[in-house]
């Protein structure tokens, strides 16, 4: 048996979430870890929370997997007194790497807007911003945040946000909708984790629905009002924005279990058990 180090891990990685495919203003690779270190098993997150470290420190994992960043802003102190640098302590006292892919996994094929639309039933999305890296680029073909897609026949909007509320994990925050229940749609733009910043693209692309996360007050009214000027549509349908992103870590598992396979190594992949959404309870 090969194990990889860390070093191999970052370069399976990269494969399949090149970092040319992240947003300028994200922080995405190897946070915390050595390069040289033997990787005998990762675990998957989507957030680096305390509970997730001590998760990885209990399972004995060696590096952690992750999509969200532990470090989007930049510190002058990794003091273990801090939130930030407590974290790092923890990692590197237990000896585990932490390494993430975050908007580079939203825009690449297969990523995470791919999945959300996916448990649609439609499989052959476009992005609903495609990148502009150069055409030669081979990593950008076919890539870009968020998807849009049609489904085979008009379905009410209720009907997709019931599928949608039993396909993915269940949540205090739930599924909820803005805009007509009964209308019958077709094209449906989705973008996992928050997305809206999206709005004009969801118009541009002609989705009569757009499903995304953690969609606030003025964002939808706004979007609803300026709807109804035209023809109602976009109709919105918010999820949990854990929810949303939580689908895509069984794919990834499956790529990186292809992937190292390929390359001849041998490492345990183990999802984490940590429900890392905020919130526990609805009144
Ligand atoms: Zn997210």
């Amino acid at each position: 048996m090969t194990f990889p180090k860390v070093a191999d891990c970052v370069d399976v990685f990269e494969t399949l979430w090149p970092p040319a495919l992240a947003e300028s203003w994200d922080s995405v690779g190897l946070a915390v870890g050595d390069p040289e270190a033997e990787v005998r098993s990762i675990l998957l997150a989507l957030d680096p929370m305390d509970s997730v470290i001590a998760e990885a420190v209990v399972l004995d994992a060696d590096l952690i997997f992750n999509h969200h960043p532990l470090l989007l802003r930049p510190v002058d102190s990794v003091n273990a007194s801090t939130l930030k640098g407590g974290a790092i302590h923890t990692l590197i006292s237990n000896g585990i790497a932490l390494f993430n892919a975050h908007t580079n996994a939203d825009s690449a094929r297969g990523g995470v807007s791919d999945v959300l639309i996916s448990l649609l039933g439609i499989e052959d999305a476009e992005p609903l911003v495609p990148h502009d890296l150069p055409a030669a680029t081979e990593v950008g073909t076919g890539t870009g945040i968020g998807r849009v897609g049609d489904l085979k026949s008009p379905t009410a909007v209720r009907e997709i946000a019931r599928t949608l509320a039993a396909r993915l994990p269940r949540t205090t925050t739930g599924v909820r909708i803005a805009g007509d229940p009964g209308a019958e749609v077709t094209r449906i733009a989705v973008c996992g984790g928050a997305g809206d910043s999206l709005f004009e693209a969801v118009r541009d692309s002609g989705a009569e629905v757009y499903i995304t996360a953690d969609l606030r007050h003025h964002p939808a009214t706004e979007a609803r009002d300026t709807a109804n000027r035209h023809n109602g549509t976009p109709h919105l349908i918010d999820v949990s924005h854990w929810a949303s992103e939580s689908v895509w870590l069984d794919a990834a598992a499956a790529a990186l279990e292809a992937e190292f396979t390929a390359r001849g190594f041998t490492v345990g992949l183990q999802r984490s058990a940590v429900n890392t959404d905020p919130w526990v309870e609805r009144y």
